[in-house]
């Protein structure tokens, strides 16, 4: 790191569990973030000040003035516009240290595959359990962390999975596909604002402690929040023995 960084990230380098090497690691690192919305806006937001060299902002949709509540990458004036690409000269204004590759194409197959296998870590921010499930393959699969949110109405949750670990459970063993979860969209249920910023930054910070090797990550526990009654739960959980995406993978 030169001067510059080392001023601009010094009060990460003061944390201990951070330090230098944390940060240059932090600086060194590539992130796929998986939707520019309401969990996708904070977590990049942070990811970006904090110094992560490069982020790969992924998300087809377009910016709409009803995304502008809680998605606070985007501006009024942007309306119209790609949300990666709103995304990308947000984050420029942040940090131009930080390399912001936007994706606009909705992401499948081996582009998907690609981009998971490039990266040092993937955030999920997304709104749907299709791409949900497509991430978390390509992440067991390329063993890649995986660092899940998801947020509605007044509730939100966020884990994560690590398929470097033996004992990690995946986002399939948790929510396994094709049982019936109603999928719910913030169209149609409504968000509270504030509850997507903190799921988001919650992301952020535990793909901050991932890969600065900080603490302890939230593997093999759920974090629920009630933003109604302000409580948080952590509920344990382990790895499905019968696993359809990860089982057969066998360990490390
Ligand atoms: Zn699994």
């Amino acid at each position: 790191m030169n001067d510059e960084q080392l001023l601009r990230y010094s009060r990460h380098i003061l944390l201990d569990p951070i330090g230098i090497e944390g940060q240059a690691r932090i600086v060194g690192a590539h992130v796929l973030i998986v939707g520019a919305g309401g969990l996708g806006s904070p977590a990049a937001f942070y990811l970006a000040s904090a110094g992560i060299g490069k982020i790969t902002l992924a998300d087809s949709d377009t910016v709409d003035l009803t995304n502008l509540q809680r998605q606070i990458l985007h501006t009024q004036d942007r309306i119209g516009q790609a949300k990666a690409l709103s995304g990308q000269a947000t984050l420029a204004r942040i940090n131009p240290e930080v390399a912001v590759v936007p994706v606009t194409e909705r992401l499948a197959g081996e582009r998907l595959a690609a981009l998971v296998a490039g990266a040092d870590a993937v955030l999920d921010c997304c709104d749907n359990f299709d791409t949900r499930h497509a991430v978390n393959r390509a992440c067991v699969e390329h063993r890649v962390p995986l660092i899940s949110g998801a947020a509605v109405r007044f509730s939100g949750q966020v884990s994560v999975f690590d398929p470097r670990r033996a004992d990690s459970p995946c986002y399939h063993c948790l929510f396994p596909e094709g049982e019936d979860v109603e999928e719910m969209r913030c169209a149609v249920t409504g968000i509270f604002a504030p509850l997507t910023g903190i799921i988001g930054s919650v992301q952020a910070a535990e793909a901050l402690k991932l890969l600065s090797g900080a603490g302890e990550p939230l593997v093999g526990r759920l974090l629920l929040l009630n933003a109604l009654t302000m409580e948080w739960r952590s509920v344990r959980f382990g790895k499905d023995p019968h696993c359809a995406v990860c089982a057969a993978r066998g360990n490390p």
